[in-house]
């Protein structure tokens, strides 16, 4: 399946959603692992803690609630949104110093984030990834153990809604089924194998491009 075409020649942001479990982050660290100079990462904003290992301003910059909002009043974000309790944001400077640096950016937003992205025409393609089951979803969860069990409950109950978006037509680009995950990752490459190539870095689009 090809990717949507872009008619302006601009760099596109190509962003990972899906629910929690799902198997973004490890698709994101395989695409990062195999193109480290042509993927860029745009690290979010977030009001909820580190996990074991998480490094501040590697998997998100972490700051607290009253930061938080106010990068909202100082409208500092291209897109933000509550995700299972907690704050979530893309900055405009982390979009930015991805493109500035040439390289492909890569997001994972939740689905209330992609609407925005969507609503906001900003040159996005959208890839969701979905668990084969809720079921497999909640094992997942279970073995990575980064939640506490109040937490990983929020997560599956919201998982319901998430999923149902799938339905929606035009909101995303396409649907990858994470069952084993070197196949799923093979179709996210294969799908943004175009804008890893040498000419697409040529062009890029700043994030001050972006209609707000
Ligand atoms: P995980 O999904 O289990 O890896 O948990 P995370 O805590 O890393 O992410 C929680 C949710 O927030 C996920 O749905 C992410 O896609 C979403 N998320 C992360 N960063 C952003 C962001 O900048 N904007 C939005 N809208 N959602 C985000
Ligand atoms: P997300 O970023 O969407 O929350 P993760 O990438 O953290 O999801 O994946 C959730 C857990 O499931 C992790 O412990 C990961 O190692 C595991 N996992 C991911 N994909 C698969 C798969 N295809 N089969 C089995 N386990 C997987
Ligand atoms: P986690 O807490 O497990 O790291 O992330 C939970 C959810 O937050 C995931 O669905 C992830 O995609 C989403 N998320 C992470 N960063 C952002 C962001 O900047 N904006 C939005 N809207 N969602 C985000």
């Amino acid at each position: 399946m090809n990717p949507p075409k872009q008619d302006n020649g601009k760099s596109v942001l190509v962003v990972f959603t899906g629910p929690s479990g799902a198997g973004k982050s490890s698709i994101i660290e395989k695409l990062k692992q195999d193109y480290p100079d042509r993927i860029g990462f745009s690290v979010s904003h977030t009001t909820r803690s580190p996990r074991p290992g998480e490094q501040n301003g590697v998997e998100y910059h972490f700051v607290s609630e009253e930061k938080f909002k106010d990068m909202i009043e100082k409208n500092e974000f291209i897109e933000y949104a509550n995700v299972h309790g907690r704050y979530y944001g893309t900055s405009l400077q982390a979009i930015d110093s991805v493109l500035n640096r040439g390289q492909l950016c890569v997001l994972d937003v939740d689905v209330q984030g992609c609407r925005s992205i969507r609503q906001r025409n900003m040159n996005a393609v959208i890839i969701f990834i979905s668990p084969p089951s809720l079921s497999e979803l909640e094992s997942r969860l279970r073995c990575r153990k980064t939640e506490s069990e109040a937490d990983l409950r929020k997560r599956l109950e919201d998982a319901q809604g998430e999923m149902k978006t799938c339905e929606e037509s035009n909101l995303y680009d396409l649907i990858i089924v994470n069952d084993v995950l070197d196949r799923a990752y093979n179709e996210a490459r294969t799908f943004i194998a175009e804008y890893l190539s040498e000419e697409r870095s040529k062009t890029k689009t700043l994030a001050s491009d972006i209609k707000l």
